[in-house]
């Protein structure tokens, strides 16, 4: 049965023993005249219940409460604020000060980042660094929920740190307002404990996972696309890392972004909690972390699916004879780099607005899906969708100037290749698509 000891104004709930037993029983006496407000004094039963029943509350005690929040390692306000984890047995005050003196990076502040930085910053993990060189743009609202309007246009890093710091201000906030690559990620990675790659690509996948594997940094990795997410935990000491799970990238042109093919907006949501959920457990040491399981969630028929995966002896970065001893080009290593249009297949938004109001009119072929083509096109375009090219071929003239585009400019390079293999001569690209033609020319044309 549990045993109440209170004394002072609050003697009235007293249940078992008296103030002797009381007072010999618990290790530090806390003074109820100390204690400011009710919050206070709920906060500290609950820890008193937690900790064993040592704890004494009386109105004659020579201990004060800001020694007993010092024995805590914690200050009076970080002791209500974290109230909640102070009272769970896997946490309390030991696993609050272990956060407090732990970090973190969140490597890109999409969908992914948003949540698993506000969980972090929230939780008290003593440093949280953010990384991202992008501006906050309207298509971002939809999931990246710090985000407002009245940030479009700013740094993602200063609009989350103004966001983020107003949330907790008793943690330290760094901004990282770079892209992590070859040339930082060491140094970076190297400053914190643990590492979420929150990022949307295959090159950065694939370094931050060979820097977490070479300093020997925990790596909390997850991805979303349309309905579903995945996340695991690479580069833990004994665990399988990235590229034991995947030791090739798979061909450039069969991976989809979300910028091209969608996403549930809290699919992302769920999937960032479960990177704080997974960093916070590994910094506690509590828990079964996600080491050696890749988790896949459907979104649609929200079903949870676990995949087990092994370390693999012959992995290039965490086997016992390694092959990458030093990050590498990520890019060229994804097959990207000998994908990229050629300079002179391409047109900017710009030179393809002065070619047509200079009487050019050059065919502009769009690639997209229809239901794309009706959100919004350029004037006079041909809807041809990339994967029915191959046999429409035959609707376009040889020896017209054509420019080609899709969304973002992606799917149309692929098209780029295609139409110039069947001989065709005079066809441009047109960089970063229709959303770039909505940008720089048009702001009317909805984006999406
Ligand atoms: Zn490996």
């Amino acid at each position: 049965m549990e045993t109440f000891h209170l004394a002072g104004p609050l003697q009235k709930k007293m249940r078992g023993g008296h103030k002797f037993l009381a007072t010999r029983e618990c290790s530090w006496e806390i003074p109820l005249l100390e204690v400011p407000c009710e919050a206070c004094f709920t906060n500290l039963l609950a820890f008193w219940r937690m900790l064993g029943r040592r704890f004494y509350l009386g109105s004659d005690s020579s201990r004060s409460l800001s020694e007993l929040f010092e024995s805590l390692g914690l200050t009076a306000s970080e002791t209500q604020r974290y109230s909640r984890h102070l009272v769970l047995p896997k946490v309390g005050p030991e696993g609050q000060r272990r956060l407090k003196r732990s970090s973190v990076l969140v490597v890109g502040l999409g969908g992914l980042g948003v949540p698993a930085a506000v969980y972090l910053v929230s939780a008290g993990v003593g440093r949280v660094g953010i990384v991202d060189s992008d501006l906050v743009e309207l298509s971002n609202l939809q999931r990246q929920f710090i985000f407002s309007k009245a940030d479009l246009g700013r740094r993602k890093v200063d609009a989350a740190e103004e966001k983020l710091s107003l949330v907790n201000p008793e943690i330290r906030l760094t901004c990282h307002p770079v892209r992590l690559d070859s040339s930082n990620a060491m140094e970076l990675i190297g400053e914190y404990d643990v590492v979420i790659d929150a990022t949307d690509n295959l090159p950065s996948r694939y370094l931050i996972n060979d820097a977490c594997v070479l300093q020997a940094k925990p790596d909390v990795f997850a991805s979303v696309l349309g309905f579903d997410g995945q996340a695991s935990v690479f580069s833990t000491p004994n665990g399988p890392c990235y590229r034991c799970l995947y030791p090739e990238p798979p061909p450039a042109d069969s991976v989809k972004s979300c910028e091209e093919a969608g996403v549930l907006n809290v699919i992302p949501g769920i999937m960032g909690s479960i990177q704080a959920n997974q960093a916070i457990m590994v910094l506690l040491g509590n828990g079964t972390p996600l080491i050696g399981r890749l988790l896949v969630f459907n979104g649609l028929d929200n079903s949870f699916k676990e995949i087990k995966f092994r370390k693999n002896s012959s992995c290039a970065v965490c086997g016992p004879n390694p092959t990458i001893t030093q990050l590498i080009d990520y890019e060229e290593f994804c097959g990207l780099k000998g994908t990229e249009t050629p300079a002179e297949f391409n047109i900017t938004a710009r030179q393809l607005k002065t070619a047509i109001d200079s009487g050019r009119r050059p065919v502009l072929l769009d690639v997209r899906e229809p239901y794309e083509y009706s959100l919004c096109h350029l004037e006079s375009s041909t809807l041809i969708p990339v994967e029915e090219l191959d046999t429409r071929l035959g609707e376009l003239k040889r020896d017209s100037e054509i420019v080609v585009y899709c969304h973002v400019g992606i799917r149309s390079a692929t098209a780029v290749r295609l139409i110039r293999q069947a001989g065709f001569s005079n066809v441009r690209n047109l960089q970063g698509g229709i959303d770039e033609w909505a940008r720089q020319i048009d702001n009317k044309m909805p984006r999406y």
